[in-house]
């Protein structure tokens, strides 16, 4: 990745207007018509409002897909969801992972998300990720890796990686970088707020996109992670990568 191919700037000022977005300390609050579109899509069951994709797997609204919604930057992730042709359903039992065909773990703030997943929520997470595809951004990859430090925090050990936490510094230093990754289809924009850095990875981990040579979007297996907010951005690249992984794990259960 060269110096050219790549484009920062900071983030308050895109994020603060139009869309709602607050940014507080480490949480993100989102407003305005995006929120407003999500609430109308329903809690649990049963979503016949909205449009059918063309080609799908699970009848007219594609795969069911959870979106952990305990804390953080959910409401967005589902809007995503559906613009990258699936259902979006928001988590906040173990039990309703049950009728799933993937999951997503949002950005947020993952010490506040471990203190609400309870030791039951932990190990329903564990046996769904073991035959599930699973995507965690931001706080999200916290939660998947092998190994967290700055400082070291409970997280579910399924990605081979060790993450440090807000490595890029305050939320200030927050920035949005454009850059060449390995999806088709040109630069990509990735959203950092208070990120952590993939310092490292195991062999068997795939390194889709980087900044400043370290890993922001990665795959294992059925485990996709990005360590910005591809659901901020209005490019549904990521997500569309993640429901493809979510249609072919329902045609080939792993
Ligand atoms: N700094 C947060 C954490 O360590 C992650 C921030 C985010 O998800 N945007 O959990």
């Amino acid at each position: 990745m060269t110096k050219s191919e790549k484009q920062q700037r900071p983030i308050k000022d895109i994020l603060l207007d139009g869309d709602g977005f607050e940014l507080g300390d480490g949480l993100l609050t989102l407003g305005g018509e995006r929120n407003r579109r999500f609430m109308q899509c329903r809690e649990a069951e049963g979503d016949s409002a909205r449009s059918a994709p063309a080609n799908d797997l699970r009848g007219k609204n594609g795969p069911r897909i959870g979106v952990l919604a305990i804390q953080g930057n959910y409401a967005s992730h589902a809007q995503a969801l559906i613009e990258a042709g699936a259902t979006p359903v928001e988590v906040r039992k173990p039990e309703q992972l049950a009728s799933l065909d993937g999951l997503v773990l949002p950005g947020g703030e993952s010490t506040t998300m471990l203190k609400f997943l309870k030791l039951r929520f932990f190990h329903a997470l564990e046996e769904f990720c073991g035959s599930k595809p699973v995507f965690g951004t931001c706080a999200g990859a916290i939660l998947l890796a092998r190994e967290v430090i700055n400082p070291a925090q409970r997280s579910l050990g399924l990605l081979d990686a060790v993450v440090e936490r807000n490595a890029y510094g305050r939320q200030i230093d927050s920035a949005i970088v454009t850059a060449q990754t390995a999806l088709a289809g040109g630069p990509l924009e990735m959203v950092f707020i208070r990120a952590p850095r993939i310092v490292s990875v195991g062999p068997g981990v795939e390194i889709l996109a980087e900044r400043d040579g370290f890993p922001t979007l990665v795959r294992e297996g059925r485990i996709l992670a990005a360590t910005f907010h591809p659901e901020l951005s209005s490019d549904r690249r990521v997500h569309r990568l993640f429901v493809e992984a979510v249609e072919a794990n329902i045609l080939n259960p792993s």
